[in-house]
């Protein structure tokens, strides 16, 4: 059998890929190797502007993501510093009649909401099922499945298009991806405050790299960019010495911490496909780009993968779909944007270490979530945030 669309991965760009396309008449079916009920990941605070809310409206989870107590956070005002008292400045929701300028979400109920919303769609969803590779064709792409973990290798599953959100790109090894290493890791954890956030998210740029406070639930998510070794170094703090360190580190700013837990770290690098579309394949999500998180660009990237894929499919008669044509007229529609998101995140972590006034500086978190405010009203903020450049 002949499928339209395989989708590689139901992580959140896979499942938002499905349910957009679940409103098509096109042939659907999700592969992923995570058992039902489960997620992939580890709990993380994932970053989102207004433009990739309104993509989750859309599939119609927002709702649901919204009413889990805690699942998402406003951010209504963000407050960007520079270590050494270069600079200060403020973005504030408010001041653009604005609710909120972006979201922090959780990356687990995100995920639960998604499943469920796809649990309840039309779109075929197989938990459990591990592919092992995919390979392009002409005519079509084949994607190879090892079921349940199981070693003997099944048939292959044919689609006109095989969509690959697996999270790595590993599953298309043929779609080359440029890697870079930043020699450096990102220290996650969750804080507490002796008082409750007002929904202010902190950014601050240290010669060391930069940190990112969002606020979540009760708390704040952290993102805390060093050094391997000094990261080691702080993951073998007691917490208290952590939480003395840490307010070393960031100033009075964001006001005294009084708990901390989870605290992990994770290699940071930037991997990225120029051409995420091949022979009838393509990579989306942190499958064709894989950046760092200072300015939460990678994830609210992925979901506008998954939307613009899911557009340009279902604006495309079934027989074409996956041709060479339609790869063209996805990657032509995409190219700007992904390009964008991937040069200013790498511009910006390559300026770290700089001891720039805070003025020259591109401002990571804030610009990622300036398309909350309403276009007559961006190129204004943009200026006085930023500068004209
Ligand atoms: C360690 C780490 C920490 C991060 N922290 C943050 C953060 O703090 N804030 C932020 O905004 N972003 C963060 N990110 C990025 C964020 O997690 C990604 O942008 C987001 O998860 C991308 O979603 P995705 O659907 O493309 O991939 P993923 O979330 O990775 O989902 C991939 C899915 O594919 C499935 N899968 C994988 N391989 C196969 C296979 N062979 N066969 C079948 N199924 C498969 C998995 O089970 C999973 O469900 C972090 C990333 C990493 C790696």
């Amino acid at each position: 059998m002949l499928h339209d669309v395989v989708i590689v991965g139901a992580g959140p760009v896979g499942s938002t890929l499905a349910l957009s396309l679940a409103a098509g008449d096109v042939d659907v079916t999700v592969l992923d190797a995570r058992p039902a009920g489960h997620t992939a990941r580890s709990d993380r605070s994932l970053a989102l502007s207004h433009g990739a809310r309104l993509i989750l409206e859309r599939v119609g989870v927002w709702d649901a993501l919204s009413a889990v107590p805690g699942a998402m956070t406003p951010i209504t005002r963000i407050d960007i510093s520079q270590a050494g008292g270069f600079g200060q400045t403020q973005l504030a929701a408010d001041e653009h009649g604005l609710p909120a300028l972006g979201y922090v979400v959780s990356y687990r109920a995100l995920q639960a909401a998604l499943d469920a919303a796809l649990g309840r769609s039309r779109v075929t969803m197989r938990h459990g099922v591990a592919v092992t590779a995919v390979r392009g064709g002409s005519g079509q792409a084949a994607i190879e499945v090892a079921d349940d973990g199981a070693e003997a290798i099944v048939a292959p599953i044919f689609a006109r298009l095989a969509a690959v959100a697996d999270g790595t790109g590993d599953a298309v090894a043929f779609i080359a991806r440029h890697r870079h290493d930043y020699r450096q890791v990102a220290l996650v954890a969750k804080l507490w405050r002796a008082a409750p956030h007002d929904g202010t998210a902190f950014e601050r740029f240290t010669p060391d790299g930069p940190m990112a406070l969002l606020p979540e639930h009760d708390g704040y998510g952290l993102v805390w960019t060093a050094a391997p070794d000094r990261a080691e170094e702080l993951l073998a703090l007691d917490d208290s010495e952590f939480l003395a360190r840490l307010a070393r580190h960031f100033g009075a700013r964001s006001g005294r911490f009084t708990r901390v837990a989870d605290r992990r770290t994770f290699p940071l690098v930037m991997e990225y496909a120029r051409e995420p579309a091949r022979a009838r394949c393509v990579a989306l999500g942190n499958a064709a780009q894989t950046l760092h998180p200072v300015a939460g660009q990678g994830f609210n990237l992925g979901l506008r993968d998954a939307w613009e894929l899911a557009r340009v499919v279902l604006e495309t008669p079934r027989e074409q779909i996956g041709d060479d044509a339609m790869l063209r007229r996805y990657s032509r529609g995409r190219r700007a944007d992904r390009m964008a998101g991937i040069a200013f995140t790498h511009g910006l972590v390559r300026v770290f270490g700089n001891d720039l006034p805070l003025v020259r500086w591109p401002r990571g978190l804030a610009l990622t979530l300036l398309d909350a405010v309403p276009a007559a009203k961006r190129a204004f903020t943009r200026a006085m945030l930023f500068g004209v450049r």
